[in-house]
């Protein structure tokens, strides 16, 4: 399969979770009810409660100001404004610095290894030197799996031995105190070390667990300050709404999708076609 088939099933199987409901959801008619149903399939799409309150209010509003009056219209207009939605900050990594960090946090088995080496891949194709740096020092495996990873995309790795004080840790969620105090020193030594250069620190979130993501994006923004989302696994049954759920809640971008386990499922994130393939 290429490219482009893999990215098209990824969201094919996504739509299809909400997608049937939109599709019996925009054959009724534009009314009160129409809403009522609209609002309960967002939700039910893992757009959660207040993104979808705004969403619907949004589209009521446009609806009445722009008079559109048939179906084929409303699902047009809905879709400019779960994409205007996802249209928060700047999509594209900032990396333009030679040399340029992009550090990766988020929980365990979420995908960030996965996604390291996909992003690793991509941007050597690019024609960029890559350098990963093994930051989760407290788990032998997760280094090993960076190992595999290296080698897989041809990129050079630098690993500590198991325990070392991981002044370039991942930053795992212990509590958020000492997630901070690690994210702290991150922070501190790249400055230190790289004052001056382009940096992104990208939060790796399991599309799959769905509003549970959600709270876990809130707590790393807290103590991190993150500058996108990288979205695993929207290849699963993940329903696609959380994506803005996101978005909207968190106002950070979400910068690449994850669509599969090979090393080319990893694609920029278009909020208009992903919202042509959801509605
Ligand atoms: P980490 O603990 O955050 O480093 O997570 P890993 O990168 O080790 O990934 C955990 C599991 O999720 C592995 O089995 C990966 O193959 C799988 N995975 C990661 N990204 C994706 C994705 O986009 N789609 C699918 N289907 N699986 C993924």
């Amino acid at each position: 399969m290429g490219f482009f088939e893999k990215i098209k099933a990824g969201l094919t199987r996504t739509k299809e979770n909400i997608g049937h409901s939109f599709d019996q959801l925009f054959a009724g008619e534009l009314n009160d009810d129409f809403y009522d149903e609209l609002e309960e399939t967002l939700i039910l799409g893992d757009m959660g409660v207040d993104t979808t309150m705004k969403a619907v209010e949004e589209l009521r509003r446009r609806v009445k100001a722009e008079k559109i009056k048939d179906m084929e219209g409303a699902r047009t207009c809905l879709r400019r404004v779960l994409t205007d939605m996802l249209q928060v900050g700047e999509p594209a990594l900032k990396l333009d610095t030679t040399p340029s960090v992009a550090l990766f946090i988020g929980v365990n088995g979420v995908g960030k290894t996965t996604t390291i080496g996909k992003l690793s891949a991509r941007m050597k194709g690019e024609g960029h030197r890559v350098l990963m740096a093994a930051a989760d020092t407290f788990r032998a495996a997760a280094a090993d799996q960076l190992e595999i990873w290296s080698e897989r995309s041809g990129v050079e790795l630098v690993r500590q031995y198991e325990g070392a004080d991981p002044a370039d840790t991942a930053g795992r969620l212990h509590n958020k105190q000492n997630l901070m105090n690690e994210l702290n020193k991150i922070s501190r030594v790249v400055d230190r070390e790289l004052p001056g250069c382009d940096r992104e620190t990208l939060l790796v979130l399991d599309a799959t667990t769905g509003q549970n993501g959600l709270i876990q994006a809130k707590q790393f923004k807290e103590a991190a300050g993150i500058t996108g989302i990288v979205l695993t696994k929207l290849d699963g049954s993940a329903k696609g709404g959380i994506v803005i759920a996101i978005a909207q809640e968190l106002q950070v971008p979400v910068k690449f999708i994850g669509v599969g386990e090979g090393i080319d499922d990893l694609m920029p994130f278009e909020a208009e076609k992903f919202v042509e393939a959801l509605v």
